[in-house]
């Protein structure tokens, strides 16, 4: 598990500063749902903690390393997005065992990581279905899969950009708790991105609001003004 420090970063596509100097602290365990309209930089900023999107300036440190000392394979990191990008001709404990296999020499697993690709199964609450394929299943189940492929790799910090969002209402509103479930059982430190209001509020120990790269507004969801 690990503390996230996020110091006056900034990201530019060309004459596009997305970010635009985000600076702020997150706890060990503790989930930050960042908020914000489409075109804010969330995902930018997302993009920039996991290592695929290059900073301007700034500093990202995990733990109290920063992470440009880091490779991306050691960060302890996971990312789960929007479409959940399962493979279709692996099976549902396949799907998940891959993430462990990419660690592995030679893709070769040990027996502690079919016994953790297990945990993570029964974690999202899917044993049953470990044989069966993406297609037999539903949105809300793959999405499991793809928190369960997630989390089997014990990230430090797992970050999700509009996990979400592909599902109905009263879907959303189960994963919810079931997300808060999943990080009081793992003590991952999560980021969460997602437009949805409700969402950010029930989710985060911290809500940050973005606009025009930059984070106007971040608190514990008592503090935030929920109409800015
Ligand atoms: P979001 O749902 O986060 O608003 P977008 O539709 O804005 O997603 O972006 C989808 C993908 O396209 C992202 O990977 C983003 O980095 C990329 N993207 C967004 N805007 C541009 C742009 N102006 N030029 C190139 N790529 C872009
Ligand atoms: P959000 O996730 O809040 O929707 P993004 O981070 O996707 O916002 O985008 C922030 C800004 O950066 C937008 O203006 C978007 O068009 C631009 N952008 C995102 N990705 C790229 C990219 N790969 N190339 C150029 N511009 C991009």
């Amino acid at each position: 598990m690990a503390e996230l420090t996020v110091t006056d970063v900034r990201v530019r596509y060309g004459d596009v500063l997305a970010v635009d100097g985000v600076s702020f602290h997150l706890a060990s365990g503790t989930t930050l749902a960042l908020l914000g309209p489409s075109g804010c930089g969330k995902s930018t900023l997302l993009g920039s903690i996991a290592g695929f999107v290059g900073i301007e300036s700034g500093t990202i440190a995990l733990g109290g390393r920063d992470v440009a000392d880091l490779p991306v394979r050691k960060r302890g990191l996971s990312m789960v997005f929007q479409t959940h990008a399962l493979f279709p001709h692996l099976s549902v404990l396949e799907n998940v065992l891959f993430g462990l296999r990419a660690r592995r020499r030679r893709g070769r697993l040990t027996p502690a990581d079919r016994q953790a690709a297990a945990a993570a199964l029964a974690l999202v609450r899917l044993t049953e279905y470990r044989d069966r394929y993406p297609e037999e299943l539903s949105g809300g189940q793959r999405q499991r899969v793809a928190l369960a492929r997630a989390l089997v790799v014990q990230p430090a910090v797992l970050l999700l950009d509009e996990p979400l969002s592909s599902l109905d209402a009263k879907l959303r509103a189960e994963m919810r708790i079931e997300l808060r479930e999943l990080q009081a059982a793992t003590g991952v430190t999560m980021v969460y991105v997602t437009h949805d209001k409700d969402e950010a509020f029930a989710l985060g120990d911290l809500v940050g609001v973005m606009n025009r790269g930059k984070l106007v507004q971040l608190g514990p969801p008592e503090q935030v003004c929920r109409e800015p």
